[in-house]
């Protein structure tokens, strides 16, 4: 008997859910935009995953928390592939999983970045996660991950992390 048939795609995406971005845990892989496709190629499962950026530390821990549920739920016919391209954007990252990220206290990014704009330094005004102010300033280009720099809001005083990897 194959139990891998008995899941849909659906059914795969919700158990995917549960896994969580090990340094954010408050937001699934799903709702980041890591996991890009399950399919079927006949009876294997197919998981294609991608980087939020391709030197990102915690892929690993992505792909080796995906097998693991992959695995209890049963499934062992399967592949977790990790596609380089098309890259990697934060449009990718539903609207649920922006709240997460402005729940947890980490400025989400914005919809319409301009996504050379931080490499040059001109960083677009950032809303303060904790009481909306977008009167904030970076403090550090990089905050407690690479994927993230530390801003201040100048309004609330508060130090908060902006998600800014694409
Ligand atoms: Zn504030």
């Amino acid at each position: 008997m194959n139990t891998t048939q008995k899941f849909s795609q659906q059914q795969i995406f919700d158990l995917l859910e549960e896994v969580k971005d090990p340094e954010i845990p408050v937001i699934s892989v799903v709702d980041l935009g890591v996991v890009r496709e399950v399919k079927y190629e006949g009876k294997k499962l197919i998981v294609t995953i991608t980087p939020t950026y391709s030197g990102c530390p915690a892929m690993g821990v992505i792909q080796m928390e995906i097998t693991t549920a992959l695995l209890e739920a049963g499934i062992i016919d399967f592949e977790v592939r990790t596609s380089l391209s098309p890259a990697w954007t934060t449009r990718w990252m539903s609207e649920k999983g922006k709240k997460a990220l402005k729940e947890y206290g980490i400025a989400p990014p914005l919809d319409n970045e301009g996504n050379e704009s931080d490499l040059f330094g001109e960083m677009p005004a950032i809303q303060c996660p904790h009481c909306g102010s977008k009167n904030t300033g970076m403090t550090n280009r990089f905050g407690s991950t690479p994927c993230k720099s530390l801003h201040q809001c100048k309004d609330c005083l508060e130090p908060f992390d902006y998600f800014k990897c694409h």
